[in-house]
């Protein structure tokens, strides 16, 4: 890694670059993770080590806002942590202004998320979408058009569309595979309650 790498991953806070150096400010004493927030030093007063021990034996103290001492902070993994529980809440990918917030590209935000969950994001937020469409095609009458809207689709070719490309059945087979058993299920406990009706 060279310095001018490293002190572009400062300049543009990029958390990618956590944990692989720290950076120290000469005229603060205080070293920092390339991620963290605070004002952008002047170039000729930082120095860079790979080790937050390396700062701390050439006398730099951790800085408060980062926590460059904390071997155990993990922010990637918050981060994966925070996009799940958007997407847990919503069941759709998080909007790029969000991501934005946390100040990640969603290129970036995906291999995060993969590397933690092993799927992406959008197959996440797929993944629930499919199981809560199921749930109300198979456990309720809900008409198909009412399960796409509650599920998050604008309209119902979209959620037919994304539907058959999960199960390979439209949402309409897939209700009649579970209906095409009910009758007979009826029938019979049907015949039984006449039965014992008629017994006595
Ligand atoms: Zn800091």
């Amino acid at each position: 890694m060279t310095q001018q790498e490293m002190w572009d991953a400062v300049k543009n806070n990029d958390i990618n670059y956590d944990g692989l150096f720290f950076y120290a400010v000469k005229t603060t004493g205080i070293f920092c993770r390339p991620s963290c927030k605070s004002k952008l030093p002047k170039r000729e007063n930082i120095c860079f080590f790979k080790t937050a021990e390396e700062a701390k034996a050439a006398g730099f103290r951790p800085c408060k806002r980062c926590r460059s001492d904390l071997l155990d902070y993990e922010p990637m993994r918050d981060i994966a942590k925070e996009v799940r529980k958007k997407i847990d809440a919503a069941a759709t990918e998080p909007e790029s202004a969000e991501l934005d917030a946390i100040g990640l590209s969603s290129r970036r935000m995906c291999d995060i998320f993969k590397k933690e969950y092993g799927m992406t994001p959008k197959e996440y937020a797929d993944s629930l979408r499919l199981h809560a469409a199921k749930e109300m095609l198979a456990g309720t009458e809900h008409k198909v058009i009412d399960t796409a809207y509650s599920t998050g689709f604008s309209n119902l070719s979209a959620f037919n569309r994304f539907f058959k490309k999960q199960t390979g059945l439209t949402p309409s087979e897939y209700r009649r595979s579970f209906h095409s058993a009910a009758p007979r299920t009826t029938q019979i406990s049907t015949k039984y309650l006449v039965n014992t009706r008629d017994v006595k």
